[in-house]
């Protein structure tokens, strides 16, 4: 038997909250709150099935989140996106990233992605025959070189894949980088897969720049979004996917034969609680609040800290405490010092030549005092 995907393991994340557990250690390795979503949204939910909302929903999601979708995106970037035939609720973000890229990657077609890069990726290409063009990004600043993207470009390049707020480098893109995007774009039939899962959640006043606020990047264009990390809810698993219309009709194409469709209480509860904009425009405010309470800890350890743009994780450098790999780093700190973080490495495919691990702040502050109680043992 020939393995579609011989190089690909249990994921990292998988990996550090297994250790984490079974080392009794604070767990700020995966990406996901420990503290409750709002009970509002749990009534929202309780009402939907109370109403009988439990069978399945039509393929591309309720219209009702659909449309409060599309008012959000006209409302905050003043682009208009038709609800029905170009917005799809999908099984978080991470289904529609797999059925957007698997609805257009052929054998042989090349996709440029971005290193550090979120792990699912690059096996997703892989597995329906695509090739990966890395552009290594290094810290402290991750700049994208668009000359070297450019240079990367052939007739083979079907998609670019951006990731904004970029996780795990923390940074966002600007408007010059948007600028050197289009230049690349304008006259080519590469499309964009822009991963915007951290949408919001951008610090220091900065705003955040979806590309949809592009409308010449708009027409080439999947923008996945996750309400996993918009209302906290990881585990309910509901993201979507804005396309132009002939994008989304192949989009639809593999989520309709993957999932079908998104469970449906959820969606009508999503629905209702997205009115009340305040729960989305409160999201850098809340999360800077954390970003601060990890930085103010951590600046009294050896750690040097990368201020994050965008996200909820940080990245550190721990070069001045150990000599050893970031993995093995990552495994010593959990196992003795009884905190969990994730290794940068594991987000390049070649790359190790940094020491940074990552760390979560979307964590109760007692947990992240517990974290760093634990951390000054370094000293
Ligand atoms: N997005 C989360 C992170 O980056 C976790 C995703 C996962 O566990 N697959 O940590």
């Amino acid at each position: 038997f020939q393995s579609k995907l011989p190089n690909v393991g249990t994921n990292i994340f998988t990996v550090m909250s297994r250790f984490a557990q079974r080392h009794d250690a604070v767990n700020l390795s995966q990406g996901f709150p420990d503290y409750d979503c709002s009970p509002e949204l749990i009534h929202h939910v309780n009402e939907a099935m109370k109403k009988g909302y439990n069978q399945y929903s039509p393929m591309s999601g309720v219209k009702e989140l659909r449309e409060e979708i599309a008012k959000k995106y006209e409302d905050l970037y003043g682009e208009k996106y038709d609800s029905e035939s170009e917005i799809t609720i999908t099984s978080g973000g991470s289904e529609a990233i797999f059925s957007a890229i698997s609805a257009v990657v052929n054998r042989g077609d090349e996709v440029i992605i971005f290193e550090p890069a979120f792990d699912l990726y690059r096996p997703i290409i892989e597995l329906f025959g695509g090739i990966v063009k890395e552009v290594i990004l290094k810290a402290p600043d991750f700049k994208i070189d668009w000359n070297e993207v450019r240079n990367l470009i052939s007739d083979k390049t079907k998609l670019i894949i951006t990731n904004n707020p970029g996780n795990p480098s923390t940074v966002t893109l600007k408007e010059s980088d948007f600028e050197h995007l289009n230049e690349i774009l304008k006259d080519s039939n590469i499309l964009l897969l822009s991963d915007e899962v951290y949408e919001h959640i951008v610090f220091d006043g900065e705003k955040f720049l979806s590309a949809a606020r592009f409308p010449e990047l708009k027409e080439r264009t999947f923008i996945v979004a996750s309400f996993g990390k918009l209302f906290h809810i990881t585990g309910w698993k509901t993201g979507y996917c804005i396309a132009p219309e002939w994008l989304t009709n192949e989009l639809r194409k593999v989520h309709q034969f993957n999932v079908f469709c998104v469970n449906t209480p959820v969606q009508y509860g999503l629905a209702e609680f997205l009115k009340n904009k305040d729960e989305y425009l409160n999201l850098p405010e809340f999360f800077q609040h954390k970003r601060g309470f990890l930085m103010n800890g951590l600046n009294s350890t050896p750690f040097k800290i990368i201020k994050p743009e965008g996200s909820y994780f940080l990245l550190a450098d721990y070069s001045e405490i150990s000599d050893l790999k970031d993995t093995d780093f990552a495994f010593h700190l959990t196992e003795k010092f009884k905190v969990a973080t994730i290794p940068v490495s594991a987000f390049y495919k070649n790359y190790t030549e940094q020491k940074l691990v990552r760390f979560c702040f979307a964590k109760k502050e007692e947990t992240m005092e517990k974290a760093l109680q634990n951390l000054q043992k370094l000293q």
